[in-house]
């Protein structure tokens, strides 16, 4: 299963992040951020990333969700259209990744898909990923309630679940 924390970008909630990581650590998971890419570079959930993935690689995934925030639905494009908008995000991060690894997988903005969106990111050496029977998800974003303790608390609550059910 995939751990999903979405819309991902320069202004989330650095303590909401770390505190819900503590979480995946206790439980040894991977948190998979999904991220809105535009001025991402230099802010302190960059920074956040950067330490995370130094400190703990085997628990922090970075993948891609759009290039801004709001939303276009990527599955309405052309296929010329949504393969450059996803090279654009692509191009970006590598350009300031430095030893964070490359994008995988694409993750569209309300899980909505097309078989030329699914072309599209084949183009870009991406892995299409909407969650479902094949990839089940949990998606979570921060800010889902109304405080950090309750966050952390829901996702503890699932993951321990999970374990004490052999997943
Ligand atoms: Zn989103």
């Amino acid at each position: 299963m995939i751990f999903r924390v979405d819309d991902i970008r320069y202004n989330t909630n650095i303590k909401e992040l770390e505190a819900l990581h503590q979480v995946f650590l206790k439980y040894d998971r991977i948190q998979t951020l999904s991220l809105i890419i535009k001025g991402l570079y230099n802010t302190p959930t960059w920074h956040w990333m950067k330490k995370t993935w130094k400190e703990t690689p085997k628990n922090i995934s970075f993948q891609l969700h759009g290039w801004k925030s709001p939303h276009i639905n990527y599955d309405k494009l052309s296929l010329n259209e949504a393969v450059k908008r996803l090279r654009k995000s692509i191009d970006y991060w590598n350009t300031y990744r430095e030893e964070m690894p490359e994008f995988r997988q694409f993750y569209p903005p309300s899980s909505l898909k097309s078989y030329t969106l699914y072309r599209a990111c084949e183009k870009v050496g991406l892995t299409l990923l909407c969650g479902g029977d094949n990839y089940p998800m949990y998606v979570c974003h921060c800010g889902d309630l109304p405080t950090i303790q309750q966050h952390v608390d829901r996702l503890d609550e699932f993951l321990k679940n999970r374990i004490t059910n052999g997943h």
